[in-house]
């Protein structure tokens, strides 16, 4: 395969194209007008245009299918140059805006959900991208093209404010190089230039790796998928947690340079029967205090054969009222895309 021009950033860029200035020009042709042959960036010399065509690509992947659901959301799953497969989501929500003149604007508001890995090491009991095992790290480049090649596929002007979630298939931390590269991509002024504060990352709590990812100081959101307060469930549920247990992640937590308008989200997802009763409500309050945190509450989403079931709606919203009650703040994640099963790993299985 060619070399995927999407693996660089703008300082290496610079640092492989001569004269320097034409990287900026090549970036402006890749992300704001996207084009998928060199040969069509007209104010590139023709015999740089051809050398560049010779030698890297644009895309290196394509997309495989496509599902809608009845709120707008669209899952992708991207064939990569090997032919596995990892998917990635296009949420959309509306952000209402009001205008000077009393009239009132809906907006689409787009975040996307990307993969960092295909399949997953950390085998966690309750996820399905983790049945197949691990297979490969995404490079940057691949990270950074399902982002690209979604809004190529919406037509998204390259202005338009979205937010990246690194919660698709993966577990981004174990492929730490290749995310804070796509990350700083991702940030380029001249390219896409979405800030690393929309940018968010979700572990399964590697302590070391967040404390490295600490040191690289990018700027990122942290967000923790703790799912159980006390170790003994939580190594059932996640056996990484036998390496880092909760302990070491809210120590990591706690030593994690964040913006001081932002909060570390915390992500539980309710198991009926498992993690769904107020006594884990309690021991949640005591473990994030003195923590800027925010609760994000996640309705286990069941596939075919999963041991698990979905909590009551009721028990969520109690678990919730709890934490309130507290002064934590706590969201109910939205069931988006439900119809589509927008739950990690379930589009390419039902494909594989
Ligand atoms: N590996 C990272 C990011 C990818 S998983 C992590 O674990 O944080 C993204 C989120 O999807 C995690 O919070 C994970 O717990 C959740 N998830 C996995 N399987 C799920 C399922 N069946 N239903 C709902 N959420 C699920
Ligand atoms: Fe990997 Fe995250 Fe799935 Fe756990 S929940 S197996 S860390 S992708």
């Amino acid at each position: 395969m060619k070399d995927l021009i999407l693996n660089y950033t703008m300082q290496d860029l610079e640092e492989k194209i001569s004269p320097k200035f034409r990287a900026k020009q090549i970036y402006s042709w890749v992300y704001h007008k996207r084009v998928d042959s060199f040969l069509d960036m007209k104010n590139l010399p023709a015999k740089m245009r051809e050398e560049l065509e010779e030698k890297y690509t644009i895309y290196s992947a394509s997309i495989a299918s496509k599902q809608v659901s009845s709120d707008g959301s669209i899952k992708y799953l991207f064939k990569l140059h090997d032919g596995h497969t990892v998917e990635a989501v296009l949420l959309l929500m509306r952000d209402t805006q009001y205008n000077e003149d009393g009239s009132i604007k809906h907006l689409p508001k787009y975040t996307v959900c990307v993969s960092s890995q295909v399949g997953c090491k950390v085998g966690c009991a309750f996820c399905l991208t983790a049945k197949g095992g691990f297979i490969r790290d995404l490079s940057a480049g691949e990270i950074v093209e399902q982002i690209l090649q979604i809004y190529r596929d919406n037509e998204i002007d390259s202005n338009r404010r979205i937010n990246i979630v690194y919660m698709g298939m993966g577990e981004p931390l174990d492929n730490l190089d290749n995310l804070a590269k796509a990350i700083k991509i991702f940030s380029n002024p001249d390219g896409l230039a979405i800030s690393p504060h929309r940018q968010t990352v979700s572990t399964s709590g590697l302590s070391a790796k967040i404390d490295r990812l600490a040191k690289m100081d990018l700027g990122v959101n942290l967000a923790i998928s703790l799912h159980a307060v006390d170790d003994e469930l939580r190594q059932k549920l996640m056996p990484i947690n036998k390496a880092y247990n909760i302990a070491s992640i809210m120590e990591a937590v706690r030593n994690f340079p964040i913006n001081l308008r932002k909060k570390v989200m915390f992500e539980y997802l309710i198991i009926k029967d498992v993690n769904d009763d107020l006594a884990s409500a309690k021991k949640l309050v005591k473990l994030l205090n003195g923590i800027q945190a925010k609760v994000n509450l996640i309705f286990f989403n069941p596939y075919e054969n999963s041991e698990f079931k979905r909590p009551s709606v009721e028990d969520v919203k109690k678990f919730q009222e709890y934490l309130l009650s507290k002064g934590v703040i706590c969201t109910i994640r939205e069931s988006k895309g439900l119809d589509i099963s927008a739950a990690c790993g379930q589009l390419r299985e039902q494909n594989l």
